[in-house]
């Protein structure tokens, strides 16, 4: 027997459900973000205290508070905390079949002491095979060349909005086999933020206002990626 109260809550449940669909949460674009390094790989070191693995860290965690509210985007990180996650687990977040970006975050050492400034690298165009035997291969070439076009488009866009932090500082896109985002699906490019290296460079990317310069500028490269015609 159905007494008066048990009949009254199940009308407050379905009002609830017509006024609050439970979809309304749903993210359309899931964006990965991998911070280099951690744990005991710390990466370059920045100053006696402060390594590679703190500053893509705390970058990433930035953009992903930034991009907390923003309709229909989800950030992930690879890691949360200072562990090193394995090339394998990284891969493994990053191949999900509903990541629509991935974006690795470093910061580059070497080229003489002069040598600053960011890099966007992305990843290198397999040789295209003369002889198609296959429309199953000719479509994987399709998807390939579609994902390609994405990641220049998506690095284009963070070498415009990278270069209001840094400006003339930009050492362009680089077309290159790089291990963490070959084996990636979905568009990826790999950052190098700056140089430990040269002393100006890792002064910056120390200073908590640079950080946060550059999540904000990573951000808005993410939603601009997202909201043009294309995105994938
Ligand atoms: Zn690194």
């Amino acid at each position: 027997m159905i007494t008066e109260s048990k009949r009254l809550i199940c009308i407050v449940i379905l009002f609830m459900l017509l006024v609050f669909p439970l979809s309304a949460a749903a993210a359309n674009h899931v964006v990965v973000i991998d911070p280099g390094h951690g744990g005991s790989d710390m990466g370059v070191k920045l100053s006696k205290s402060v390594y590679e693995k703190d500053v893509t860290l705390a970058i990433a965690k930035l953009v992903r508070e930034n991009l907390s509210g923003a309709d229909g985007i989800e950030v992930r990180l690879t890691r949360l905390d200072d562990k090193n996650a394995s090339p394998a687990n990284r891969r493994k977040i990053a191949r999900k079949s509903d990541v629509d970006l991935f974006i690795s975050l470093h910061v580059n050492a070497g080229f003489g002491v002069k040598a600053k400034g960011y890099e966007i690298y992305y990843p290198a165009a397999s040789v295209p095979s003369i002889k198609k035997s296959s429309s199953g291969e000719i479509l994987k070439d399709m998807k390939q060349t579609r994902r390609l076009n994405s990641c220049v488009r998506f690095a284009q866009i963070v070498q415009k909005d990278m270069g209001k932090v840094f400006p003339r500082e930009g050492r362009g896109l680089i077309n290159a086999p790089v291990l963490v985002l070959q084996s990636i699906t979905a568009p990826a490019i790999l950052l190098e933020m700056g140089f430990a290296t040269n002393i100006e460079s890792k002064k910056k990317l120390r200073d908590e206002k640079i950080q946060k310069a550059v999540a904000d500028a990573l951000s808005k490269s993410i939603k601009k990626y997202f909201s043009t015609n294309g995105a994938s």
